[in-house]
Protein backbone atom coordinates (compact mmCIF):
# COMPACT_ATOMS: atom_id res chain seq x y z
CA UNK A 1 0.00 0.00 0.00
CA UNK A 2 2.82 2.20 0.87
CA UNK A 3 4.43 1.21 -1.86
CA UNK A 4 1.68 2.41 -4.03
CA UNK A 5 1.17 5.55 -2.63
CA UNK A 6 5.15 6.79 -3.38
CA UNK A 7 3.81 5.57 -7.10
CA UNK A 8 1.29 7.84 -6.77
CA UNK A 9 2.81 10.66 -5.68
CA UNK A 10 5.94 10.31 -7.64
CA UNK A 11 3.55 10.48 -10.80
CA UNK A 12 1.39 13.35 -9.74
CA UNK A 13 4.46 15.39 -9.19
CA UNK A 14 6.24 14.21 -11.82
CA UNK A 15 3.40 13.64 -14.34
CA UNK A 16 2.09 17.16 -13.78
CA UNK A 17 5.75 18.23 -14.38
CA UNK A 18 6.07 17.00 -18.02
CA UNK A 19 4.30 19.70 -19.98
CA UNK A 20 4.48 18.32 -23.72
CA UNK A 21 5.95 20.83 -26.69
CA UNK A 22 4.59 19.86 -30.21
CA UNK A 23 4.84 20.01 -32.94
CA UNK A 24 8.81 19.58 -32.57
CA UNK A 25 11.00 20.98 -35.81
CA UNK A 26 14.39 22.09 -35.85
CA UNK A 27 14.21 23.88 -39.34
CA UNK A 28 17.97 25.32 -40.62
CA UNK A 29 18.71 28.80 -38.96
CA UNK A 30 18.25 31.87 -41.42
CA UNK A 31 19.27 31.97 -44.57
CA UNK A 32 19.24 35.40 -46.28
CA UNK A 33 19.25 34.17 -49.71
CA UNK A 34 16.46 34.21 -52.51
CA UNK A 35 15.43 30.47 -51.88
CA UNK A 36 16.31 30.55 -48.35
CA UNK A 37 14.45 30.76 -44.86
CA UNK A 38 13.62 32.79 -41.69
CA UNK A 39 13.71 31.63 -38.59
CA UNK A 40 13.03 33.55 -35.59
CA UNK A 41 11.74 33.20 -32.20
CA UNK A 42 7.67 33.24 -32.23
CA UNK A 43 6.29 36.69 -32.04
CA UNK A 44 2.37 36.78 -32.92
CA UNK A 45 2.65 40.36 -34.02
CA UNK A 46 4.87 39.50 -36.68
CA UNK A 47 2.45 37.08 -38.58
CA UNK A 48 1.24 40.19 -39.49
CA UNK A 49 4.36 41.72 -41.46
CA UNK A 50 4.44 41.00 -44.85
CA UNK A 51 7.15 39.08 -44.97
CA UNK A 52 6.10 36.49 -42.57
CA UNK A 53 2.53 35.96 -44.21
CA UNK A 54 3.53 32.62 -45.21
CA UNK A 55 4.78 30.86 -41.70
CA UNK A 56 4.64 28.28 -39.58
CA UNK A 57 5.42 27.90 -35.81
CA UNK A 58 6.56 24.83 -33.90
CA UNK A 59 8.67 24.11 -31.36
CA UNK A 60 12.38 23.55 -30.79
CA UNK A 61 12.98 22.38 -27.33
CA UNK A 62 10.84 24.20 -25.52
CA UNK A 63 11.10 27.49 -27.45
CA UNK A 64 7.93 28.29 -29.95
CA UNK A 65 9.58 29.63 -33.45
CA UNK A 66 8.41 30.99 -36.64
CA UNK A 67 9.91 30.01 -39.87
CA UNK A 68 8.79 31.73 -43.45
CA UNK A 69 10.34 30.82 -46.45
CA UNK A 70 12.45 33.55 -48.61
CA UNK A 71 11.09 32.89 -52.16
CA UNK A 72 13.30 33.44 -55.69
CA UNK A 73 11.34 35.81 -56.90
CA UNK A 74 11.00 38.33 -53.91
CA UNK A 75 10.23 41.92 -52.99
CA UNK A 76 13.81 43.60 -51.44
CA UNK A 77 12.18 46.22 -50.38
CA UNK A 78 9.68 44.76 -48.28
CA UNK A 79 12.39 42.96 -46.08
CA UNK A 80 14.63 46.11 -46.16
CA UNK A 81 11.55 47.86 -44.61
CA UNK A 82 11.93 45.55 -41.99
CA UNK A 83 15.71 45.51 -41.45
CA UNK A 84 16.22 42.66 -42.76
CA UNK A 85 19.00 42.65 -45.93
CA UNK A 86 18.76 39.64 -48.05
CA UNK A 87 21.27 39.15 -49.83
CA UNK A 88 21.64 38.98 -53.90
CA UNK A 89 22.21 35.84 -55.74
CA UNK A 90 24.99 35.56 -58.29
CA UNK A 91 23.66 32.85 -60.56
CA UNK A 92 25.35 31.33 -63.76
CA UNK A 93 24.05 30.73 -66.93
CA UNK A 94 23.14 27.01 -68.36
CA UNK A 95 22.83 26.40 -71.96
CA UNK A 96 21.51 23.06 -72.80
CA UNK A 97 20.56 21.85 -76.44
CA UNK A 98 17.48 19.21 -76.52
CA UNK A 99 17.39 17.36 -79.84
CA UNK A 100 13.92 15.41 -79.03
CA UNK A 101 11.53 17.14 -81.02
CA UNK A 102 8.68 15.77 -79.00
CA UNK A 103 9.67 18.32 -76.46
CA UNK A 104 10.78 21.37 -79.29
CA UNK A 105 7.39 21.29 -81.32
CA UNK A 106 4.35 20.49 -78.43
CA UNK A 107 1.89 18.70 -80.22
CA UNK A 108 -1.91 19.66 -79.93
CA UNK A 109 -1.99 16.94 -77.69
CA UNK A 110 0.87 16.74 -75.61
CA UNK A 111 -0.60 20.56 -74.82
CA UNK A 112 -3.22 19.87 -73.14
CA UNK A 113 -1.61 16.55 -71.62
CA UNK A 114 1.11 19.69 -69.70
CA UNK A 115 -1.93 21.64 -68.90
CA UNK A 116 -3.37 18.70 -67.29
CA UNK A 117 -0.71 17.92 -65.49
CA UNK A 118 0.06 21.42 -63.87
CA UNK A 119 -3.25 21.50 -62.69
CA UNK A 120 -2.42 18.14 -61.18
CA UNK A 121 0.62 18.97 -59.47
CA UNK A 122 -0.79 22.33 -58.38
CA UNK A 123 -3.71 20.94 -56.46
CA UNK A 124 -1.15 17.84 -54.98
CA UNK A 125 0.93 20.99 -53.69
CA UNK A 126 -2.19 22.14 -51.52
CA UNK A 127 -2.04 18.72 -49.57
CA UNK A 128 -1.71 19.39 -45.74
CA UNK A 129 -0.55 16.10 -44.13
CA UNK A 130 -0.08 16.67 -40.24
CA UNK A 131 2.78 14.99 -38.05
CA UNK A 132 4.16 16.24 -35.10
CA UNK A 133 7.80 16.17 -35.64
CA UNK A 134 10.38 16.99 -38.61
CA UNK A 135 14.04 16.27 -39.07
CA UNK A 136 16.77 18.45 -40.29
CA UNK A 137 19.07 18.49 -42.19
CA UNK A 138 17.15 16.27 -44.67
CA UNK A 139 18.35 12.90 -45.93
CA UNK A 140 20.42 13.44 -49.01
CA UNK A 141 18.13 12.48 -52.22
CA UNK A 142 20.39 9.92 -54.05
CA UNK A 143 24.57 9.77 -54.40
CA UNK A 144 25.93 11.09 -57.28
CA UNK A 145 27.66 15.29 -58.44
CA UNK A 146 25.47 18.24 -58.34
CA UNK A 147 25.10 19.05 -61.94
CA UNK A 148 22.87 22.15 -61.83
CA UNK A 149 22.19 24.50 -58.75
CA UNK A 150 19.50 26.21 -57.35
CA UNK A 151 18.72 29.28 -59.35
CA UNK A 152 21.27 28.94 -62.68
CA UNK A 153 19.50 30.71 -65.68
CA UNK A 154 18.63 28.41 -68.08
CA UNK A 155 18.39 28.79 -72.20
CA UNK A 156 17.26 25.74 -74.12
CA UNK A 157 18.22 25.68 -78.02
CA UNK A 158 19.16 29.25 -76.74
CA UNK A 159 15.61 30.25 -75.75
CA UNK A 160 15.55 31.77 -72.24
CA UNK A 161 13.67 30.08 -69.78
CA UNK A 162 12.38 29.95 -66.24
CA UNK A 163 15.08 29.85 -63.86
CA UNK A 164 16.51 26.04 -62.23
CA UNK A 165 14.76 26.37 -58.97
CA UNK A 166 15.67 22.79 -57.51
CA UNK A 167 19.05 20.32 -57.43
CA UNK A 168 20.82 18.26 -60.23
CA UNK A 169 22.28 15.40 -59.03
CA UNK A 170 23.72 13.09 -61.99
CA UNK A 171 24.59 9.40 -61.54
CA UNK A 172 23.72 6.29 -63.28
CA UNK A 173 20.75 4.74 -64.76
CA UNK A 174 19.37 2.64 -61.95
CA UNK A 175 20.62 4.66 -58.50
CA UNK A 176 18.75 4.60 -55.44
CA UNK A 177 16.84 7.58 -55.12
CA UNK A 178 15.68 7.86 -50.84
CA UNK A 179 13.06 9.93 -48.88
CA UNK A 180 14.15 13.35 -47.92
CA UNK A 181 12.52 12.82 -44.68
CA UNK A 182 9.25 10.61 -43.37
CA UNK A 183 5.97 11.65 -44.99
CA UNK A 184 2.75 10.88 -47.00
CA UNK A 185 2.98 10.31 -51.14
CA UNK A 186 0.77 12.29 -52.46
CA UNK A 187 1.98 12.04 -55.95
CA UNK A 188 3.84 9.29 -57.95
CA UNK A 189 3.34 9.90 -61.79
CA UNK A 190 4.57 9.97 -65.31
CA UNK A 191 5.12 13.41 -66.56
CA UNK A 192 5.39 14.90 -69.97
CA UNK A 193 8.25 17.47 -68.62
CA UNK A 194 9.13 15.98 -65.13
CA UNK A 195 9.25 11.87 -66.30
CA UNK A 196 8.53 9.55 -63.37
CA UNK A 197 8.04 12.26 -60.71
CA UNK A 198 7.78 11.68 -56.69
CA UNK A 199 6.03 14.18 -54.22
CA UNK A 200 6.25 13.23 -50.86
CA UNK A 201 4.20 15.40 -47.83
CA UNK A 202 6.45 15.99 -44.80
CA UNK A 203 3.82 18.01 -42.64
CA UNK A 204 4.73 21.05 -41.83
CA UNK A 205 4.13 22.50 -45.48
CA UNK A 206 7.27 20.95 -46.56
CA UNK A 207 7.60 18.83 -49.85
CA UNK A 208 10.08 16.94 -51.80
CA UNK A 209 9.77 16.39 -55.55
CA UNK A 210 12.04 13.87 -57.46
CA UNK A 211 11.82 13.71 -61.19
CA UNK A 212 13.08 11.93 -64.35
CA UNK A 213 12.90 8.51 -62.40
CA UNK A 214 13.53 5.27 -64.13
CA UNK A 215 11.45 3.67 -62.01
CA UNK A 216 9.05 4.17 -58.81
CA UNK A 217 8.49 1.84 -56.16
CA UNK A 218 6.06 3.68 -54.03
CA UNK A 219 2.68 4.59 -55.04
CA UNK A 220 -0.06 7.62 -53.79
CA UNK A 221 -0.87 6.99 -50.53
CA UNK A 222 1.96 5.13 -49.21
CA UNK A 223 3.46 6.21 -46.13
CA UNK A 224 7.70 6.11 -46.10
CA UNK A 225 10.26 6.37 -43.63
CA UNK A 226 13.54 8.78 -43.78
CA UNK A 227 15.99 7.24 -46.24
CA UNK A 228 14.10 4.52 -47.46
CA UNK A 229 14.27 4.01 -51.54
CA UNK A 230 11.44 5.04 -53.22
CA UNK A 231 12.47 4.78 -56.69
CA UNK A 232 15.70 4.77 -59.41
CA UNK A 233 17.56 7.59 -61.13
CA UNK A 234 16.68 7.94 -64.58
CA UNK A 235 16.47 10.06 -67.37
CA UNK A 236 12.54 10.54 -68.11
CA UNK A 237 11.24 13.19 -69.35
CA UNK A 238 12.82 16.11 -70.74
CA UNK A 239 16.67 15.86 -69.90
CA UNK A 240 20.05 15.34 -71.55
CA UNK A 241 20.94 12.72 -69.43
CA UNK A 242 20.46 10.59 -66.32
CA UNK A 243 20.01 12.25 -63.17
CA UNK A 244 17.35 13.16 -60.08
CA UNK A 245 16.13 16.72 -60.19
CA UNK A 246 15.13 17.34 -56.76
CA UNK A 247 13.18 19.93 -54.89
CA UNK A 248 12.38 21.37 -51.83
CA UNK A 249 8.95 23.49 -51.13
CA UNK A 250 8.29 25.20 -48.30
CA UNK A 251 4.28 26.85 -48.10
CA UNK A 252 4.39 26.80 -51.92
CA UNK A 253 7.95 28.13 -52.74
CA UNK A 254 10.52 26.40 -54.16
CA UNK A 255 13.67 27.22 -52.11
CA UNK A 256 17.18 26.09 -52.36
CA UNK A 257 17.76 22.28 -51.43
CA UNK A 258 20.90 22.46 -50.47
CA UNK A 259 20.02 24.98 -47.16
CA UNK A 260 18.60 22.13 -46.23
CA UNK A 261 20.46 19.30 -46.49
CA UNK A 262 23.71 17.92 -44.87
CA UNK A 263 27.06 20.10 -45.61
CA UNK A 264 29.48 16.91 -47.26
ZN1 LIG B 1 16.86 20.16 -62.69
Amino acid sequence: MIRLLIVITFCFYGCANTVSYYPQCNFPDSVLKQGGLLKKNFDPKENKKSIFVKNISCYEGKIKKLVSPIPFFLKREIYEKEGINIQKGNFRESRIKIIDNKFNKISKENLSKIKEESEILKSKLLSNFETSIINFPLHHPSAGVISSEFGVKRFINNIPRNPHLGLDIAAPIGTPIYAAESGLIVLARNFFYRGKNILIDHGFSLKTSYSHLNRMVVQEGDMVKRGEIIGYMGESGRVTGSHLHFEVIFIGEKLNPVFFLAKD
